[in-house]
């Protein structure tokens, strides 16, 4: 999901739905803003579907007054499975003695589970199936006095990952989990301020980048400037590595990184890894671009667009028919003819999960007359599930969690498939040693099973680490 907040600034909602706009990619399926204005109070909306569909409409927007909003776009992740409905498209908001808040948050917390029946049993009515709500109820039953501690109550009680956006009627807070498994940056935007996911949707709004919001850091924002706080138990940072193979923008710079570099880099690190003869090299857009660019860097090979994008392919809004679902990946890429036949080609991409995508894509690229597919993947093999905020099926869904390399190359049908190793993709991500396996520098729990939150919900319900 992405996560965006703005105070001190005409028409904080405008601002929001900008902000949410850059950061679509974190979630297609709803968004939503509450904005709050001393003579209107608190306002809400919340629709499915893009950002630029619903927040533009001066009918929508006028609703939303105020200099201080903040928004959410919504991806469904492991705890919230089926389809969406509209109570669960966030921000939550929540009415208290000292009057209402509204958060919006991105990760997946690891204990909901456990909390939802403890808050039930104790009288707590829940509006949603999301784990996110928790938070609500939690602040509900503080006895603090004013909400940012009443926030920081309820967040102690909580494990998981989460980067928070959440506002009162003068404060915008922010707050990341304390290993830091999802992003958050704050900026200064006029007299204003402005936190949001990645900084991407700074720069839309023209906002400076200020710094991140730090690890187990709480940031309270009003008239008077922001205040810090620790709230919680310090500990090493764990960010998401796969945020920089996959899920942030390449234009975003996150943990001082540019994740477009990163990820060439990791182009480069796979050449020197796992060279092969061919004749182009061709990313599986968008996602596979920067690394098959640094692959035809390292490597010397041309680099080509042998797989084209329809950039009006919007997510699964023509899935229902059996017929049309079969199409698959066709709906979105299609080969350029002219360029494959009799060409040995190296597709890059930046992850195989079930490996359906890859199989289609190596059909495609066959059928199209290429004398050889090599396959080169961006992120070593996914082999567990992620329970922090992004959407990986069950394990034996994975492909890699049921077969060896070989096995996969054999499956997918292709004459070569290597993953880059951990250590490369570390140092690919700017840790010139590799990965430190006493203290890793991030999370990788989905390439290498090592969580550093136990899925406490999970392994009650089976789960195996
Ligand atoms: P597969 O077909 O192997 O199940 O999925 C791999 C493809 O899914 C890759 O092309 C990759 O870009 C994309 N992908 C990887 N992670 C995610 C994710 O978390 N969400 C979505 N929507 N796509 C993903
Ligand atoms: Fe990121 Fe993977 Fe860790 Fe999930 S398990 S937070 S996707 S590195
Ligand atoms: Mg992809």
């Amino acid at each position: 999901c992405g996560v965006f907040g703005v105070i001190g600034v005409t028409d904080a909602a405008n601002f929001t739905a900008l902000g949410l706009h850059a950061l679509q990619h974190r979630g297609q399926e709803a968004g939503g803003i509450v904005a709050y204005h001393p003579d209107h109070g608190f306002n809400s909306a919340r629709r499915f579907g893009y950002v630029r569909d619903n927040f533009t409409n001066a009918a929508v927007m006028d609703t939303l007054p105020g200099q201080l909003a903040i928004g959410h776009v919504r991806y469904s992740t492991a705890g919230s499975k089926g389809a969406t409905a509209i109570r669960d498209v966030q921000p939550f908001f929540g009415e208290f003695a000292m009057g209402g808040a509204a958060i919006a948050h991105n990760g997946n917390l690891t204990n909901a589970a456990a909390l939802r029946r403890e808050l039930i049993e104790r009288g707590s009515i829940f509006q949603s199936s999301s784990d996110s709500e928790c938070i609500i109820h939690l602040m509900a039953r503080s006895i603090q006095k004013n909400i940012p501690e009443r926030m920081k109550d309820a967040l102690r009680r909580v494990e998981g990952a989460f980067s928070v956006v959440a506002m009162t009627r003068s404060k915008l807070i922010g707050v990341r989990d304390p290993l830091g498994v999802r992003p958050l940056v704050l900026g200064k935007v006029g007299d204003g301020w402005a936190l949001a996911s990645e900084t991407c949707a700074l720069d839309i709004i023209g906002a400076e980048f200020v710094r991140e919001i730090n690890p187990g850091e709480m940031v309270v924002i009003d008239e008077k400037g922001l205040e810090s706080f620790h709230p919680f138990e310090r500990k090493t940072s764990r960010f998401c590595i796969f945020e920089h193979v996959y899920f942030s923008r390449p234009d975003s710079i996150l943990g001082g990184r540019s994740v477009y570099e990163t990820r060439r880099q990791i182009g480069v690190e796979l050449a020197r890894e796992a060279p092969v003869e061919a004749d182009l090299v061709c990313p599986v857009p968008d996602s596979g671009t920067p690394a098959a660019i640094g692959f035809s860097q390292e490597s010397g090979i041309p680099y080509a667009m042998g797989i084209i994008r329809n950039q009006y392919m919007g997510r699964t809004f023509i899935e229902p028919t059996e017929s049309i679902r079969n199409m698959g990946v066709r709906l979105k890429l299609n080969v350029n003819r002219a360029l494959i036949k009799g060409k040995r080609v190296i597709l890059v991409d930046d992850s195989v999960v079930r490996g359906t995508t890859s199989r289609k894509i190596k059909d495609m690229i066959l059928e199209a007359g290429a004398a050889e597919v090599h396959f080169r993947i961006a992120s070593p093999p996914t082999a567990w599930p992620c329970f922090y905020g992004v959407d990986t099926p069950e394990r034996s869904k994975l492909l890699a969690a049921n077969m060896s390399e070989d096995e996969m190359r054999d499956w997918i049908g292709v004459d070569s498939l290597r993953f880059i190793s951990l250590d490369g993709l570390y140092r690919a991500a700017g840790e010139a040693e590799g990965r430190n396996d006493k203290q890793p520098q991030y999370c990788d729990a989905c390439f290498s099973g090592q969580y550093p939150v136990a899925p406490s919900d999970k392994i009650e319900q089976g789960f195996e680490m």
